[in-house]
């Protein structure tokens, strides 16, 4: 009896609408963008090699980069290269896929043992590879469409139906389901009736060795922060759903009670989203309620400089409507730096209350001002939860998650009944052709 290997050779990944190798933190990189590139540099220390297929979104983008040892990106050509709205991207999901179907054909038949696809559009993609290639497909929803609709910010766009109907076929198609969080699970169970066996809860990470406590006075040197002051920063894309307004207003509530409480608010990142029509709208929000000098705006950072702003911030406020988990909140903590959140999917597993940072109910601006005074007005709270909150981070490792989705790839092997790289999968592309023929009469 041979034995079977215990983890695929070579993974397709299909990332459709956002590149790994994208500045998260603006446009449409985010979390997912992270994620994706995380998790492959550490199934790539584990011996499975990784190839990640993304839109091109430039004449420049090469075929083929290199993105780590054992990672590679293929820039696939599917429509314009700009301007091509997130919202009209399924018209190019025939093209994307014709890309992806046509860069297996060069290779000896059996290239990749499996298609893990994030997001519903790469689900779209993922499925029909699964099917042409007679591999287990495993999809990532990073979010959930009917999940978003359900607590919109004011003015924004709710996700089309045409979404809602796309993720209930890669549901029924995927082979397993990996979600972030046991609530997440439910969701898929509750909205698109998954069966429950086939799916995994497998957490997200931060990148440990970078993010992790340090000096908090060189932080601000570098940034230009007084260090006088108590620092609330927002991390992330600048969007009606991330409630980045909301931390503004209760701010702003606070410094009216409290003109000498020495805050100031600083939001990194870029716009995103419905933000885009007019991208410094926050700025004029701040100006508005006539604390423009109270906060600091920084542009995007790249991971290195992020760790100086999550070091340099007493408190991080991660208020989004909604939050299929949230880095940045793993991230901050993992600094050192506590938490203030909405009580909203992800992020109550993300930080705990009272413990590492606090939850809040809702997004009324005396709750989140109340909040924000209480904890920028007792230092000792902050620095109790600043210890535990590098401890609580521990646990989310993209080690942890990679090591998950191993699990999650093994039972996708065994749930189709094949072994990884052993070839099998020809067989049932022999089947699949039987089975056409058949239909069309030929047997
Ligand atoms: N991010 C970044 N630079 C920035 C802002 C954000 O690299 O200026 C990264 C951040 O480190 C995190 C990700 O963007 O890993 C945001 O992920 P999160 O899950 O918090 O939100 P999402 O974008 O997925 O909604």
């Amino acid at each position: 009896m041979t034995s079977q290997p215990s983890r695929p050779h070579r993974v397709a990944v299909i990332s459709v609408h956002t590149s790994p190798l994208a500045q998260p933190g603006t446009g449409d990189a985010g979390g997912m963008n992270v994620y994706v590139l995380q998790t492959a540099v550490e199934l790539a220390r584990r011996g499975v090699e990784v190839e990640i297929f993304t839109r091109a979104t430039s004449s420049a983008d090469p075929a083929v980069q290199q993105a780590a040892p054992g990672v590679l990106v293929r820039n696939i050509e599917a429509g314009p290269f700009e301007g091509l709205d997130k919202h009209d991207l399924p018209t190019q999901l025939c093209a994307f896929a014709a890309g992806v179907l046509r860069e297996e054909a060069r290779h000896p038949q059996g290239y990749y043992d499996l298609v893990h696809s994030h997001y519903w559009l790469s689900g779209q993609v993922g499925w029909l590879a699964r099917d042409r290639w007679g591999v287990p497909l495993v999809h990532t929803a990073h979010t959930l469409a009917a999940v978003k609709n359900a607590s919109l910010a004011e003015g924004d766009t709710p996700e089309p139906a045409a979404r809602q109907i796309g993720e209930q076929q890669v549901v029924a198609e995927s082979d397993r389901l990996v979600a972030n969080t046991a609530d997440e699970a439910g969701q898929l169970e509750r909205i698109y009736g998954a069966d429950p066996a086939k799916i995994d809860v497998v957490a997200p990470g931060a990148d440990l060795n970078r993010y992790r406590p340090g000096d908090r006075a060189a932080a601000r040197a570098e940034l230009g922060l007084d260090p006088r002051e108590t620092v609330v920063a927002f991390v992330g894309r600048i969007q009606p759903l991330k409630a980045p307004d909301v931390l503004l207003e209760a701010a702003a509530r606070a410094l009216a009670d409290d003109p000498g409480m020495p805050l100031r608010v600083l939001v990194v990142g870029g716009p995103s989203g419905t933000g885009l029509e007019r991208p410094d709208a926050l700025i004029e929000l701040a100006s508005a309620l006539g604390i423009a000098s109270r906060v600091t705006f920084l542009p995007p950072q790249p991971p290195d400089r992020l760790v100086q702003v999550y070091r340099a911030s007493d408190l991080v406020a991660v208020p989004s409507y909604s939050e299929s988990f949230g880095l940045v909140a793993i991230e901050a903590q993992a600094c050192g730096t506590p938490v203030l959140a909405a009580n909203v999917g992800g992020l109550g597993v993300a930080v705990r209350d009272g413990e590492t940072g606090m939850l809040v109910d809702g997004h009324r601006i005396d709750d989140w001002a109340t909040a924000l005074r209480s904890l920028v007005g007792d230092p000792d709270r902050l620095a109790r939860f600043a210890a535990t909150a590098p401890v609580h981070a521990e646990s989310f490792s993209w080690e942890h998650t990679a090591e998950g989705l191993l699990d999650s790839y093994r039972r996708a092997g065994m749930r189709r009944n094949r072994t990884f790289g052993t070839g099998e999968h020809s067989l049932r592309r022999q089947r699949g052709v039987w089975k056409l023929r058949r239909t069309r009469g030929v047997t």
